[in-house]
């Protein structure tokens, strides 16, 4: 049960507060769903953001392994999900290749 409100017709999504921007669901994350992207006016320097809702394939790796509780995924029978394409799967690898930043 996630703390905050879910989004309605969302597959995922963040409680900024919570976040500490420690990359983990970014590196789990098989479809490149997620990436950091900066932050300038936050101490951390930069911040999670969901680049590529259309694609999350539900998998909740985010979500299980967020040590913060940051991050939320929808439930099967309220979203459907992506199948996880070729595309997604090596934009996820550029991802994590780019420092788990969003590519320009
Ligand atoms: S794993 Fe959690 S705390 Fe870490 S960047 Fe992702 S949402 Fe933020
Ligand atoms: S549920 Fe899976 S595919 Fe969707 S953002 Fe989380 S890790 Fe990525």
């Amino acid at each position: 049960m996630s703390s905050v409100a879910a989004p309605e017709n969302t597959p995922v999504w963040v409680n900024v507060k919570r976040c500490k921007a420690c990359d983990i669901c970014v590196s789990m994350c098989p479809a490149g769903v997620l990436a950091m992207v900066p932050a300038p006016n936050s101490t951390l320097g930069s911040m999670i953001e969901v680049i590529e809702p259309d694609a999350c394939i539900g998998c909740r790796d985010c979500e299980l392994h967020c040590p913060d509780f940051a991050i939320y995924v929808a439930e099967r029978g309220e979203f459907k999900f992506a199948k996880l394409s070729e595309g997604a799967q090596k934009r996820a690898e550029d991802i994590k290749n780019n420092h788990f930043r969003k590519l320009s």
